[in-house]
């Protein structure tokens, strides 16, 4: 039987041993992926008093590139409304575009439906990256914004990180759901009220 974990109870436990493990007057430092400005409207507002925040953008799953580069748009946007309205700093890292080389491991299921193996392979290579680039640049906290998205797999999404957390001695996957509180309609209503692009496809060219 498949075990019902409340994965913003995690976050929660998560978030008192970072606290612990990190000096009372500075923030954590966290790797944030995300995949577009609509998905980030709910949790950077979420995180932003709680976490010193670097978000990584590495989606070379979207197609085609002028699509990345709006959704990129939206989200330096979105970056700028956060800072502007919390008197914080966010950085953003962009990754490469490389969708040729992204989507070879995608061909093979291009004709499934969304929430299949092909979005599982897809996640996980976004993922992956987030973690190899967070790893590499000393970052101690990683996680995704994903898991904002009624269309992707939860359970899937924060078991993916802890897998992945597994390889890397020198990170700590953060559980989320960034649905519960009410998270993806406080989203929708901030990215309407701002003027966030929202697009009406997840990102690769089968998905469109
Ligand atoms: S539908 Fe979305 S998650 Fe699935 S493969 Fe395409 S871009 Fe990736």
């Amino acid at each position: 039987m498949k075990e019902n974990r409340n994965y913003y109870r995690e976050f929660l436990k998560d978030y008192n041993k970072i606290r612990s493990e990190t000096p009372k007057d500075e923030l954590p430092k966290l790797l944030l992926h995300i995949c577009c400005g609509a998905c980030s409207c709910f949790p950077l507002i979420f995180l932003t008093d709680l976490f010193d925040i670097t978000v990584y953008y590495t989606n070379s799953n979207i197609y085609p590139e002028s699509e990345f580069e709006k959704r990129f748009e939206a989200l330096t946007k979105y970056v700028e409304f956060v800072e502007k309205a919390c008197k914080t700093q966010v950085k953003i890292i962009k990754d490469t575009y490389n969708h040729d080389e992204f989507i070879c491991d995608l061909l093979p299921f291009k004709d499934e439906e969304e929430g299949g193996h092909r979005c599982k392979i897809c996640i996980e290579k976004r993922f992956k990256r987030t973690f190899d680039f967070a790893s590499s640049q000393g970052f101690k906290y990683v996680t995704t914004v994903m898991s904002i998205s009624r269309n992707k797999d939860v359970d899937y999404l924060n078991m993916l990180g802890e897998k992945l957390a597994k390889k890397y001695n020198n990170l700590t996957y953060v559980h989320s759901d960034f649905k519960k509180n009410n998270g993806q309609d406080i989203g929708v209503d901030l990215s309407k009220k701002i003027g966030i692009y929202r697009q009406c496809f997840c990102g690769c060219e089968f998905s469109k």
